[in-house]
């Protein structure tokens, strides 16, 4: 039965679909089938490995100036496994550092679990369904990349909620009667979020979580497909399309309880402020025109402003006692 079928089942038997499952479903189907990273869409680590190795010294800098303690790198939606290896063989140079860390990786996919596995051989790596799963017994850093943006969302507008219904053979948007504001949430973050600062408040530790979003208020309808790089129609093709909506970072604060929270600001600045331009210029050192274009290029792309580096928004929480993480300006100093 294909994922199409089982979802035409569903709706016969119990009506309309609300959004929130809809997309929960199709974004499970599309994770578990062929790698989608690069032929989908692209990530920042995919881009370049300067984007893990800035990432490599913001855990480091956090790790040292939290006295080194024994502690669980956490990936939520690690895809690839890129951002970790790039920013572990920065890390794995500092002295002590092999032996405080675990690694362990959220993730739902058994195709991206191999190749993360591949990428990240030689680490003590566990992989987790559920942020649920992960030891209680060490602090954590915690990094998302692209992750709260895959998470279902809920949408109401006009005093009627989104759902997905069947109209002759084609899924189709229903509105059903549901009093409220106008606004697009998603439960799932904030469920993850308000874990996730429980875990930290009681273990210790940090995340950093990176995401096109926006700090809070409304923002209308953000839902979108994706398929090989084009805009897709999200009701169209169950499962074979990236469905993804803007983060609330306004909403994923508002749930990190008892945390003291920094930015969010744009990709470009905490990129800028944890030296990205240097690190660009060194790898450019003696390389071939061709190839510093590229590197320079991949700059670009990561920092402008009309690229990722403003609708791309950066934010972290840390657990109380643990230091003010670096990149966020004056939170920072
Ligand atoms: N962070 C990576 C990949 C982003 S794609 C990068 O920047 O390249 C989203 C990732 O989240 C994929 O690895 C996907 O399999 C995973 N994912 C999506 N929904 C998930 C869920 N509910 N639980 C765990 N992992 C999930």
């Amino acid at each position: 039965m294909t994922l199409a079928d089982q979802l035409r089942a569903r709706i016969d038997s119990s009506g309309p679909l609300r959004l929130d499952a809809w997309m929960a479903a199709c974004n499970r189907a599309f994770y578990a089938g062929a790698d989608p990273l690069g032929r989908d869409f692209t990530t920042a680590p995919e881009i370049s490995q300067m984007f893990g190795e800035m990432i490599g010294g913001w855990i480091g800098d956090l790790w040292l100036r939290a006295g080194a303690p024994a502690f669980d790198l956490v990936e939520l939606g690690p895809g690839r496994g890129t951002l970790l290896a790039d920013a572990l063989r920065v890390l794995r140079r500092l002295p002590g550092f092999a032996a405080a860390v675990r690694v362990q990786l959220v993730e739902t996919s058994d195709v991206l679990r191999d190749a993360q596995a591949a990428r990240l051989a030689g680490w003590p790596v566990q992989w987790h369904a559920d942020l649920a799963e992960l030891p209680g017994d060490r602090p954590l850093i915690l990094i998302a990349n692209e992750f709260f943006d895959a998470l279902p969302i809920r949408q109401r507008k006009d005093g009627q909620e989104r759902h997905v219904g069947i109209a002759g053979d084609a899924f189709v948007p229903m509105w059903r009667v549901s009093p409220g504001p106008d606004a697009e949430w998603s439960e799932a973050s904030t469920a993850i979020m308000a874990g996730l600062a429980a875990r930290l408040e009681r273990q210790g530790g940090a995340a950093l979580i990176i995401d096109y979003g926006h700090d809070g208020g409304s923002h209308g309808d953000t839902l979108q497909a994706l398929k090989g790089g084009a805009r897709a129609c999200p009701f169209a093709d169950p499962g074979a399309h990236d469905l993804t909506a803007h983060v609330d970072f306004g909403a994923l604060a508002a749930a990190a309880q008892g945390l003291a929270c920094h930015g969010p600001v744009g990709q470009g600045a905490f990129l800028a402020e944890l030296g990205i331009a240097a690190r660009a210029a060194a790898l450019k050192s003696g390389k071939l025109p061709a190839q510093a274009a590229t590197i320079t290029a991949a700059l670009h792309r990561l920092t402008a402003p009309q690229q990722m580096g403003a609708i791309f928004r950066v934010a972290a929480v840390t657990a109380p006692g643990w230091p003010a993480p670096a990149g966020f300006g004056m939170a920072a100093a």
